[in-house]
């Protein structure tokens, strides 16, 4: 077949050289080596390496955990380093003529029997950290874990098997023209990141399979429609296509210096939502009035080590100083779902995103946690900055990071360091738990902003990443739009401001239902700020107001979106 049909999940369209990407290190492959010492200078090289990267770790670790936590790395560390482990990788790689990776793989699997088999808990426990050092080993050899894998010089269509938050974070849309990766859905973090760049992306699985390196491809960001033959029709229709999406959006411009206002009069702000301090660039460029999410994760990101109290402040500050006085929304930090933050050492879960995430990471790491609450205190100076905690379920987490953030405000008065005593602080409403509690929650923060990419995940009980149960996932779920309805409904009863951040905010068959809501503010991937503005000054809010009435009166998802598609 020469068209596939994949997911759509960014638009523009994509024609060019295929970059194929495998990042799965489970398939390691048996490969006669000709060069035998060439091999082991690559298994010393891949060594060596990973004996910084967890110097490294071991060093944050004592810093932030204590001597306890650390000890962990310093056993991995005498591994790497260990006579028999070398040994062991040198002669495999000899006797059987191998590549290094089989040799690891290989030397791994019968250690970690061996230990597995012992009835000794202690011994049992080392098996994990065999697995742990040689996966490391292999994950250097397999180039996956270079800092720098997506950072291209010519431009490519990325291709690949499962692209991480911290890989789309590192591509520049100047070199990459697209992306089709194997697996994800519309709210995958990867996805958000490409949607933020500007860069076409389909998910389409088995697609690794199916294009070799090299090959020219072409795809719509719009339709999910792959070419894997570029024939020159195939090619002239396409930069048709590419024409047409270029003057859509030079139209858009002309909205620019207009607000969102509908015909009669109500006003919605609509923010950006950012992931770096350069992003700030890209909502001013598309006009938004604010930063209504900051996904301070990234700056966690694609490094060895956690940024310092001062890298953050510079950071924050510099958003808050281009924001100019304007609301700038900063989230502490989100981690654990999908974004992996390595130095971390955060232990595989079976169910990351209903494990150690976000709010529970910080509160668990409080001395980590209280650098990003200083840099953000510190910053608090220089523009708008408003705090906002996320994945919040119970007050008693509320309560606990407020302490804490009372306690990281002491510590600066103490130190005679300034920041703003009155900084607004506010939450996040993305889990069920949170919805229902929410005129209890509207009692003790200064604003809400709707997580609906959580939301809808914990609501529906769909992983957001997974392709298998994608149909459950729905924004038009009534079960998702009572949920918003009351959280909005509790944030007006108790004065305070209710915003939407997930991709959500700007689906354009929802733009009513917002506004019959009552929603305040919209924060969403700056390219889709114009668009959106556009269509909110074609609304009537009373008309708004009516058709939400008849929406929450409907059964289904499938209902809703029929009814929606029709206004
Ligand atoms: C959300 O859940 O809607 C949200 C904005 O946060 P994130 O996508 O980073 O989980
Ligand atoms: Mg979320």
């Amino acid at each position: 077949m020469k068209t596939l049909k994949g997911t759509p999940i960014s638009s523009g369209i994509a024609i060019g050289s295929v970059f194929v990407k495998k990042i799965d290190t489970k398939a390691i492959e048996f490969t006669k080596a000709d060069n035998t010492i060439e091999e082991k200078q690559r298994f010393h090289n891949s060594r060596n390496l990973a004996i910084e990267q967890v110097e490294g770790i071991y060093k944050e670790m004592l810093q932030t955990k204590g001597k306890e936590e650390a000890a962990i790395f310093e056993a991995h560390i005498e591994m790497l380093n260990d006579v028999e482990f070398i040994s062991s990788v040198e002669s495999t790689i000899e006797t059987s003529a191998c590549n290094a990776e089989w040799a690891i793989k290989t030397v791994r699997d019968s250690f970690v029997e061996l230990f597995e088999a012992l009835d000794d808990e202690y011994m049992r426990e080392r098996a994990m950290d065999i697995k742990d050092i040689s996966n490391r080993i292999l994950k250097i050899l397999s180039g996956n874990d270079s800092k720098d894998s997506f950072r291209f010089k010519q431009p490519v269509i990325v291709v690949a098997d499962d692209l991480a938050p911290s890989d789309t974070a590192q591509m520049d849309p100047e070199f990459v023209l697209g992306i089709i990766n194997e697996t994800g859905g519309p709210t995958s973090h990867a996805a958000i990141i490409a949607r933020m760049l500007g860069i076409p992306f389909v998910v389409c699985p088995d697609i690794t399979s199916r294009v070799q390196m090299g090959q020219m491809l072409a795809f719509d960001g719009e339709t999910g429609n792959i070419e894997l033959e570029v024939t020159e029709q195939v090619h002239k229709e396409y930069e048709a296509r590419q024409d047409a999406f270029r003057f859509k959006k030079g139209q858009l411009e002309q909205l620019r210096g207009t607000k969102a206002i509908t015909v009669d009069g109500y006003e919605v702000a609509l923010a950006g939502n950012i992931g770096a301090p350069q992003d700030a660039d890209k909502v001013l460029q598309q006009d938004g009035s604010s930063i209504g999410l900051f996904r301070t994760e990234f700056l966690y990101m694609n490094r060895d080590t956690a940024p310092d109290e001062e890298e953050q402040f510079k950071a924050y500050k510099e958003v808050a100083l281009k924001m100019e006085g304007n609301p700038v929304i900063i989230r502490t930090l989100d981690i654990g779902g999908d974004k992996e933050v390595n130095y971390l050492e955060i232990k595989k879960e079976d169910n990351p995103f209903l494990g150690y995430r976000a709010i529970r990471l910080c509160l668990d790491r409080i001395s980590f946690w209280k650098v990003q609450l200083r840099a953000l205190l510190r910053a608090s100076k220089f523009g708008n900055i408003h705090i906002m905690y996320p994945m919040i379920v119970s007050m008693e987490e509320l309560y606990q990071a407020k302490r804490i953030l009372e306690e990281v405000k002491t510590e600066l008065r103490n130190e005679g360091i300034e920041f703003k005593e009155a900084i607004p602080v506010g939450m996040m409403m993305e889990t069920p738990a949170a919805a229902l509690m929410a005129d209890v929650f509207a009692q003790e923060v200064d604003f809400f902003s709707i997580g609906t990419n959580d939301l809808i995940q914990y609501t529906m009980a769909v992983d957001r990443m997974n392709g298998k149960v994608a149909h459950l996932y729905s924004q038009y779920d009534p079960a998702v739009l009572r949920f918003v309805k009351k959280i909005v409904e509790s944030a007006h009863q108790n004065g305070i401001p209710a915003g939407i951040c997930g991709e959500a905010a700007a689906d354009e068959k929802l733009l009513p239902v917002w506004v019959g809501l009552g929603v305040d503010e919209l924060s969403m991937s700056p390219v889709s700020i114009l668009n959106t503005r556009g269509r909110i000054q074609g609304l009537i809010k009373s008309d708004c107001e009516e058709l939400v009435t008849k929406i929450l009166a409907l059964k289904t998802s499938a209902e809703v979106e029929e009814y929606l598609k029709r206004v």
